[in-house]
């Protein structure tokens, strides 16, 4: 699947008249990207991300990596003078379309899908199901091997997955992310 299957114009049409009304009062100030924790990271900060909306260049985000590494922390929005919800925003493009496994980004899509379907089986996320199949998903079957063997050892996570009460509520919950 590529880019060319995004709906660009209805991604644009919900971002501004249900997930964030106040983007266009976005006055590029930048005080968003400078408390931003990940914006080195990142190839367009989020004051960029915001100024790509408003000039219809929503594909250019969808194929950058500021909507995979944001930490959705909201440090952003408290600091935005004119209440904009940039994590909001991120989310709502990246839960819009990480389907399309933009090219740069792939690892990463896999990552979310993986996560996402752990949540919604066993009702919390399980560590060793999900080194597995990012391993397995990406094809790269040894990477952190060593780290994981000294993670067991020490305990940190558990090997066997437990199941949440109420994991069926859960579930549900989370279809909306796929
Ligand atoms: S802090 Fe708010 S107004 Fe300033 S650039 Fe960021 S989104 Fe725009
Ligand atoms: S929510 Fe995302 S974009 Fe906003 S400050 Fe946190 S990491 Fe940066």
């Amino acid at each position: 699947m590529n880019n060319k299957n995004i709906d660009y114009g209805k991604i644009k049409n919900n971002l501004q008249n249900y997930i964030e009304p106040n983007i266009y009062y976005c006055c590029q100030c930048g005080k968003c990207s400078a408390g931003c924790p990940a914006v080195d990271l990142y190839d367009f900060k989020p004051h960029q991300v915001i100024s790509l909306i408003q000039s219809n260049r929503i594909d250019e985000i969808v194929n950058s990596s500021a909507i995979w590494l944001c930490l959705e922390c909201d440090i952003c929005s408290n600091r935005c003078p004119e209440n904009i919800s940039i994590a909001a925003i991120m989310n709502y493009l990246r839960v819009s379309t990480w389907q399309k496994n933009t090219k740069k980004v792939k690892n990463i899509s896999i990552f979310y899908k993986l996560f996402v379907r752990i949540v919604q089986f066993f009702g919390r996320s399980y560590e060793p199901g999900l080194i597995l199949g990012l391993n397995i998903g990406t094809g790269r079957f040894l990477n952190d091997f060593d780290i994981a063997v000294d993670i067991l050892k020490k305990r940190k996570i558990k090997v066997l997955p437990e199941f949440v009460k109420g994991r069926k509520k859960i579930s549900k919950a989370t279809k909306k992310y796929l």
